[in-house]
Formats: C-alpha cells, sequence, structure tokens
C-alpha cells in the first residue's frame, strides 16, 4: 500500500491514554509518512457488564490532552458522538465522505489486536477500507505476528505493514490497577493526563472514591 500522506488512524478505548499509544503512533507516522493521526476513542458499549469501563466524554478528554502538543495528532469523537456500539466499517466510511477525496486510511494496531481483527465486524470488508500498521507489544513473539500478518493477507487480502517501533510494556489496565493501589503512574502517562486522572478521582475503587 502507498502510505505516503494517508492518514493515520488510533483507535482504542484509550482508559486511559499512555505514551504506549503514543510511541507508536508517533513511530507508524514517521515509518510510513502519514499526513497526521486521528485518535478515536470507542464509544461506552450498551452493556451492563461494560459500565467499568470511563465515560467516553471523559477518556476523550484526556486524549485531547495527550495529543494536544503533537502537531500531528488530532483527536477525534466521530465514535463517541455516535449512538450505542459503533464499528469501524461505518467510521471508515463516516472519514470517507468527510475528506471527501481518496485518501487512503491505515489502522495503527499492537500485536493483540492482529489476533482480534477476526472478531471485527465484517472485518473483511474492514480490510478492503484501510491498510493496517501493526507493532509489536509485550508477550507477542515476533515470528508468531510475522506469520499471522501473512495468514491474514493470504486468506483475507488484508494489507498489513509490520512497524519496528520501540516496546513499551505499558497497558491501560496497568496504570488502572496502578493507581488503585497507590502507585506511581509519572512518565506513563503524559503528565496532563496524570493530573486530569487526580483531579477528576478516576480509578479509585469505589470505596475510596466514597471515603
Ligand atoms: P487495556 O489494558 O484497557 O486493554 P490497552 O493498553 O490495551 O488498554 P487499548 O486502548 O486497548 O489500550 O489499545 C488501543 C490500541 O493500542 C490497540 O491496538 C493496542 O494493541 C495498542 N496498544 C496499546 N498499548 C500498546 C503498547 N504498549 N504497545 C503496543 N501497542 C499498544
Ligand atoms: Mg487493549
Amino acid at each position: 500500500m502507498q502510505t505516503k500522506n494517508a492518514i493515520g488512524i488510533m483507535g482504542g478505548t484509550f482508559d486511559p491514554i499512555h505514551v504506549g499509544h503514543l510511541v507508536i503512533a508517533e513511530t507508524v507516522r514517521e515509518s510510513l509518512g502519514l499526513a497526521e493521526i486521528l485518535f478515536i476513542p470507542s464509544n461506552n458499549p450498551p452493556h451492563k457488564d461494560n459500565l467499568k469501563i470511563t465515560d467516553a466524554s471523559r477518556r476523550f478528554e484526556m486524549v485531547k490532552l495527550a495529543v494536544e502538543d503533537n502537531p500531528y495528532f488530532r483527536a477525534s469523537d466521530i465514535e463517541i458522538s455516535r449512538e450505542g456500539v459503533t464499528y469501524t466499517i461505518d467510521t471508515l466510511a463516516l472519514l470517507a465522505g468527510e475528506y471527501r477525496n481518496d485518501r487512503k486510511y491505515v489502522y495503527i494496531i499492537g500485536a493483540d489486536t492482529v489476533w482480534d481483527l477476526v472478531n471485527w465486524y465484517k472485518f473483511d470488508e474492514v480490510f478492503g477500507m484501510c491498510g493496517f500498521a501493526a507493532v509489536q507489544r509485550q508477550g507477542y513473539d515476533l515470528s508468531r505476528l510475522k506469520k499471522r500478518i501473512g495468514i491474514l493477507e493470504r486468506k483475507y487480502s488484508a494489507d498489513i505493514t509490520y512497524v519496528e517501533a520501540p516496546s513499551v510494556d505499558i497497558s491501560s489496565t496497568e496504570i488502572r490497577a496502578r493507581i488503585e493501589s497507590g502507585k506511581s503512574i509519572k512518565y506513563m502517562v503524559p503528565d496532563k493526563v496524570v493530573k486530569y486522572i487526580y483531579e477528576n478521582k478516576l480509578y479509585l475503587s469505589k470505596i475510596e472514591k466514597l471515603g
């Protein structure tokens, strides 16, 4: 795929956004010559068991704070402004309409998402609408990752470019756990986001929140 000047998409729950997301976005942008990267937080699913996910407006605020000093990064509310479950295929269709041209899209994903792609709604159609840039993630063997990419390319005509990026062993799950147990998250999350988390008392256990 011709990636020069394509638009990058970083989709995720971003609960919260952390330096792992930012490092892979910047590395892929530079490596593939992308014009800009849209950070698109996912909507809150309407299921009861997903009540644990932080409100979309707060996740979006944190994304905005995290990307505001990078001229190539932009926070997009294209998913959280829609009702209910939002699918990537609809987001891509909306973006194509918004830009009213033949801009190409490169969806940036970590290794765990490479395995999850086949669970995406109408994933084979999604493969026809955008290319993917996949990066390593802790716990995922590089040769297995490349093999998996090869399978998706042959079986579904997916277009997935492996991009070498610094390995950052951080997850939002770990950040939430650290906050709940009173540990520091400094340097794992941008300073402004750290401040927002503390000011809004995010990720504390219910007991602490009441107290
Ligand atoms: P959680 O632990 O809540 O699942 P997360 O850290 O995995 O959070 P997500 O919002 O689920 O973050 O991830 C969005 C995208 O960023 C996914 O494609 C994921 O693979 C990728 N990603 C997140 N963290 C990293 C990381 N440290 N290295 C590489 N890719 C990452
Ligand atoms: Mg995840």
